[in-house]
Parts: C-alpha cells; structure tokens; sequence
C-alpha cells in the first residue's frame, strides 16, 4: 500500500496547531491511484453478503458510494444534523470539544440489511463506533468497518473491537 501512501498529503497544523491533517485530494486526484484504494476498500467483503454500503459525511461518500457501485449494493449516506430532509434516527458522539451527532433516514435500512461502513480515515474510533450504532438503531448488521487510512496510535480500532476492521494505510 505505499503506492498508495505517497498520495496522502500531510498537512501540519490544519485544522489546527498540532493536528495533522491526512489529505486524500491527491489520491481522489488520480484515476488509477483511486480504483486501487477502491478496490482494495472492498476486496475482503466480496464473498460476504453486504447488501448496503454506509458512508460518513463528507469524505466517506466519496470512498463509500465508489464501493457501493463496485459492489453493486445500495449506498446510504450518514449526515450531519440537519441536513436529510425526511424522518431521521440520530446518534450523539463527542468530540474532543464539545459533541456532535449523525443523521440517517429511517427508512435507508433495515433487519435485512448486512453494512460496510466506509470512511476516509480512523483517528479516535469515536465517529465509527457512533456510526455502527446508528446503523443497529435501524435493525441492520455491521459486517465490517473499511478505512483507507488508520492513526495506529490512536488506536480506534479498540472501540470497533466487535466488528471486523480493514484499513489499507497505516500511520
Ligand atoms: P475519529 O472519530 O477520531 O476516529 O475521527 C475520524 C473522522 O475525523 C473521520 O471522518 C476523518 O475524516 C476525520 N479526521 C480525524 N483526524 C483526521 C486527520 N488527522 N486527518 C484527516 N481527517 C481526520
């Protein structure tokens, strides 16, 4: 995955002193570059009966509705309060300052449904583990949670200790 890597721009200090910042504009940039880390994202799932791919807002609707069609299954977008305009099921989470929530429709899934969580990028777990329980407030199963990049040292991957979790880069 070092192909890979050497598309992730490092950006010191945004979006604040001390953070720094992985940027996948590169790699959404090159065509080649972001088939690999799509098919990469779904390659362990394709035996497994995923019916939904779910992507975080913003950046996990990138990578997450890329591996919906490529795996031909439904994408369902998880937002940002106040953004989905039918009947909502929402979930709290803190941030390091403060907390925030994510919204999905509550009919975008349901006890049928088998889910591959898709973002961008694992730092704390705190946004993924939220996801995951948003998706089970609809009835629906999480298979797997996919990552193109992880903050080893974070170690996010603890919170997500139920699930299977597959990232492609590693810092
Ligand atoms: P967390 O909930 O701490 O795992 O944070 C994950 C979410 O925050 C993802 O949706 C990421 O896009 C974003 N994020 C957190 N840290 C970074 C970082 N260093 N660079 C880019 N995005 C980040």
């Amino acid at each position: 995955m070092d192909r890979l890597k050497a598309y992730i721009r490092n950006v010191p200090d945004f979006p604040k002193p001390g953070i720094q910042f992985k940027d996948i504009t590169p790699l959404v940039k090159n065509p080649m570059m972001l088939r690999l880390a799509v098919h990469q994202l779904i390659h362990p799932f394709l035996g497994e009966e995923i019916t939904a791919v779910v992507g975080m807002e913003a950046r996990g609707f990138i990578f997450g509705s890329l591996a919906a069609w490529e795996m031909g299954v439904s994408f369902v977008p998880l937002r940002k309060p106040g953004k989905l305009p039918y009947d909502i099921q929402s979930v709290s989470y803190d941030l390091e300052y403060g907390s925030t929530s994510l919204e999905v429709h509550t009919d975008a899934l349901d006890s049928n449904d088998k889910v591959l969580l898709v973002d961008d990028l694992i730092a704390t777990g705190g946004t993924a583990v939220a996801s995951c329980q948003l998706i089970e407030k609809l009835g629906a199963e999480v298979c797997a949670c996919a990552f193109v990049i992880e903050l080893d040292e974070l170690n996010g991957r603890k919170l997500l200790s139920k699930y299977q979790v597959h990232s492609l880069i590693h810092y």
